[in-house]
């Protein structure tokens, strides 16, 4: 699936599906499992099934694609992207970066297809100093535990063919109108993007959220996939009151296909409506 796009300044921004994958409730941390299933109406062990979304930010020269999708790591509902992308008339070495908002399997995997060869062999690949440090660089031994250290092989391993084309920042402006936000905590330099122009925004908030249904009620509500998870609601916080103050329209790779929205507050939570 492609589509709908928005436009903001001189940019087009399209989203792009890689697939679903499925999940439970029970991969939340630090908060009481009670609440959760009172919040979700779902049972511990009830399938829910997650959103993984990209988003091709065109105009000015530059075709930017916001992560690269799970690749062929994460089973048959997801790896759609390279089809989707197809499909829509996107060669891929047509794409001049890739953004990424992090490394994590279902955002940087499909750097690489199962051979090692580079996905989109034209394109600069472009993450924050610190993460890149944290999975790339770290030294194996250091990993928190054995999923961490698998993550950061397979890291290792889609980062290897673009290490030429390779770009790490910090916060700020990377291209014009295109800016860079850590946002740390799910991962030590998680990053938002913000498109600006002509008066407009959109923040692609990578994961600030996994679950909408618990997280927008529950800013505090964690995930067994965040590295630093009271540092992760400390930036979830800091983004959800950002953009409803702001009245900015965000994009999250989790959020129900295409992923778009404005955030609202409802109570002592948030509510997110469509575009
Ligand atoms: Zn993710």
């Amino acid at each position: 699936m492609s589509g709908p796009s928005l436009t903001i300044g001189d940019y087009t921004v399209t989203a792009f599906s890689d697939g679903i994958f499925q999940t439970t409730i029970d991969t939340t941390v630090g908060v009481d499992k009670q609440m959760t299933q009172k919040i979700s109406g779902k049972s511990l062990t009830d399938p829910v099934w997650l959103a993984v979304n990209a988003f091709l930010i065109e105009g000015k020269g530059i075709r930017a694609l916001v992560d690269a999708g799970t690749g062929d790591t994460m089973g048959p509902s997801l790896g759609k992207l390279p089809e989707n992308l197809a499909n829509a008339g996107i060669a891929p070495d047509s794409i001049s970066h890739i953004l990424l908002t992090h490394i994590h399997p279902d955002h940087s995997n499909g750097l690489i297809d199962s051979d090692g060869t580079p996905w989109f062999p034209k394109a600069e690949v472009v993450v924050q100093d610190e993460e890149y440090r944290f999975w790339v660089e770290r030294d194996l031994g250091e990993a928190h535990h054995e999923r961490q250290r698998g993550n950061m092989q397979r890291a290792r391993a889609a980062f290897a063919p673009y290490s030429k084309q390779t770009t790490r920042i910090s916060d700020g402006e990377f291209l014009p109108g295109i800016i860079a936000q850590k946002s740390p905590g799910h991962t030590p330099g998680h990053t938002a993007w913000t498109i600006e122009g002509d008066g407009d925004s959109l923040m692609i908030w990578g994961d600030t959220i996994h679950m909408a249904f618990l997280q927008l009620q529950n800013p505090d509500i964690a995930f067994q996939f965040d590295v630093d998870p009271a540092q992760a609601i400390a930036s979830r916080k800091r983004l959800l009151d950002q953009t409803a103050a702001d009245r900015s329209r965000i994009a999250g790779m989790h959020l129900d296909f295409p992923g778009f929205g404005y955030v609202k507050r409802q109570g002592s939570g948030y509510v997110i409506e469509g575009v």
